[in-house]
């Protein structure tokens, strides 16, 4: 039987958000007892004033995390340990998922449906897997001359300082943390100033899972303050991020600067999402194409933006597609029937605003919303928006809008497919539909992006490598794969 549905807007009421940083075990404020506001996109109201980490607390959190690697209780812990305590956590997320839940959706306005059923989810399954994976890796030893020995073994990097964005706070920061812990790591996490809240609890999870103190600290603050001490600690080995290509950018600059740390890049995408007049089902692959730009507001990384449809069959699908978004329900997060909630906050409501506005004034046609709505509720919601006659070379086709807007090309066959999908700096993800063998493996060979789906959209599960190519970034979360981001491999050669 399953368990009555939780009353959403009461576990909202009863919500008491955590607010200091965890730090070698202890929540903490940050050291000159600095704040930001945690503000909900759902009707502008601040939920908690969080510590704001400053480049004292990320030396602290630094430390602990130096220190518990060196003390090695962790790092030098029996996989078969790393596990159990790995799936301890993912056990606590699940029995918490309903508050976590909650504290997502009211953070950054996902719908508090998806954040139960798909971000929470995502984090536990995050966390099992790499878990299982702990005492199951097996290292090398390499053929040689009789009279030697050789050994390739991983080890841990050291401190991975782990910096993420607001729009999965807890499946991107899963993606991290799983493997980077699994192998014995300790980790700084930098959650985003739109996110931290969920990232707190998770910190404190870890510690009743029985993560040894310093293993995970969590320093929430602003990136210029706290993710920049990050990027040039001195003793951070590793920073994994996740979000934009100019803060990517930044973090390879202050690598340069200081100790020239391994930096691994997930950053942004246009993805082009490919519908040939033959695909297997057209209703199928409308309603997926007003899904992949409606989820989560649009702010997703493979948001299925650019929309490339086969010339004979444009208008038509068009219409089904417009169709399909204008059936998905806006509202309220909390809501448990909304299916699009609010954007992250009003500074990014009017930067995909500004993208409305510029996609109009190249010439594009507004064929659905491009407008902001439910003004009365304080929270910054937009319509989901339609242009069609988009030319690959305006703004909207190019640069990645993080919102609900859809930019509609026409194409002719799978060279003019091919040509203008990879016509971008991004490669994050494609999807191509198709019922022909043929187009499908020769337009899934030519399109540059780390991913490409084939008669579907954002499927796969975490045996499956994520990440970019070009400036979508390098390195890969997900799978066995992105063990590699958080070992060190040495050589040893045994002269016998
Ligand atoms: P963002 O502005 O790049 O921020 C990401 C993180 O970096 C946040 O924690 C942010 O902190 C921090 N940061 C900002 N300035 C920094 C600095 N100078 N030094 C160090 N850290 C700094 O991205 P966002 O707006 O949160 O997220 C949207 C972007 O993420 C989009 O471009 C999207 O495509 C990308 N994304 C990519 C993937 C992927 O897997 N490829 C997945 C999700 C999102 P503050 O929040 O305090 O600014
Ligand atoms: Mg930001």
């Amino acid at each position: 039987m399953t368990p009555p549905a939780p009353d959403w807007h009461q576990l909202a009421a009863d919500l008491r958000p955590r607010s200091q940083a965890v730090i070698d075990g202890r929540l903490v404020d940050a050291v000159d007892g600095a704040t930001f506001p945690a503000t909900s996109p759902r009707d502008g109201r601040v939920l908690v004033e969080v510590a704001a980490g400053q480049a004292t607390d990320v030396d602290l959190a630094v430390q602990a995390a130096r220190r518990a690697f060196d003390a090695g209780h962790w790092s030098r812990s029996a996989p078969a340990h790393r596990r159990r305590v790995l799936l301890r956590l993912a056990e606590l997320v699940e029995s918490h998922a309903d508050e976590l839940a909650t504290t997502v959706s009211l953070e950054m306005g996902k719908p508090v449906t998806d954040a139960r059923t798909i971000e929470i989810p995502a984090l536990v399954t995050t966390l099992t897997w790499y878990a299982e994976l702990a005492d199951k890796l097996l290292d090398e030893l390499p053929h040689t001359e009789a009279d030697a020995l050789a050994m390739v073994t991983r080890e841990p990097v050291g401190v991975v300082g782990a910096v993420v964005p607001w729009n999965f706070p807890l499946t991107m920061a899963g993606w991290k943390l799983g493997p980077a812990l699994a192998v014995g790591n300790s980790v700084v996490l930098k959650p985003a100033e739109q996110s931290p809240l969920s990232a707190l609890r998770l910190g404190e999870l870890a510690l009743e899972a029985g993560l040894p103190d310093g293993v995970l600290n969590v320093v929430p603050g602003l990136g210029p303050q706290a993710g920049q001490a990050l990027g040039r600690h001195a003793d951070v080995d590793v920073i994994a991020f996740t979000g934009s290509g100019t803060v990517g950018r930044e973090l390879l600059r202050y690598a340069a600067d200081s100790n020239l740390k391994r930096v691994y890049l997930e950053l942004g995408g246009k993805t082009p999402n490919v519908v040939f007049a033959d695909a297997p089902d057209l209703a199928q692959a409308a309603a997926t194409a007003a899904w992949g730009i409606t989820f989560n507001q649009g702010e997703m990384c493979t948001a299925a933006s650019r929309l490339l449809v086969q010339r004979d069959i444009h208008d038509d699908f068009v219409e089904q597609v417009v169709a399909a978004i204008g059936d998905r329900r806006l509202g309220d997060p909390l809501d448990p029937d909304t299916q699009i909630g609010p954007i992250v906050d009003e500074q990014q409501l009017a930067r995909v605003l500004g993208y409305v506005a510029a996609g109009r004034e190249e010439g594009a046609s507004l064929r659905l919303g491009g407008g902001r709505t439910l003004q009365d509720t304080g929270g910054s919601y937009l319509e989901p928006t339609v242009f069609t006659d988009v030319d690959n070379d305006m703004r909207i086709a190019r640069e990645e809008i993080f919102g609900p807007v859809l930019s509609v090309l026409p194409f002719d066959d799978v060279e003019d497919a091919v040509r203008i999908a990879n016509d971008t700096v991004y490669g994050l993800a494609a999807s191509v539909w198709t019922r022909d063998l043929s187009t499908a493996h020769r337009t899934a060979r030519a399109i540059r992006a780390g991913t490409v789906w084939v008669n579907c959209f954002e499927e796969g599960g975490l045996s499956v490598p994520f990440g970019g190519m070009k400036q979508s970034g390098n390195g890969r979360d997900k799978s066995v794969h992105a063990i590699d981001k958080y070992v060190d491999l040495k050589t040893t050669w045994i002269a016998l």
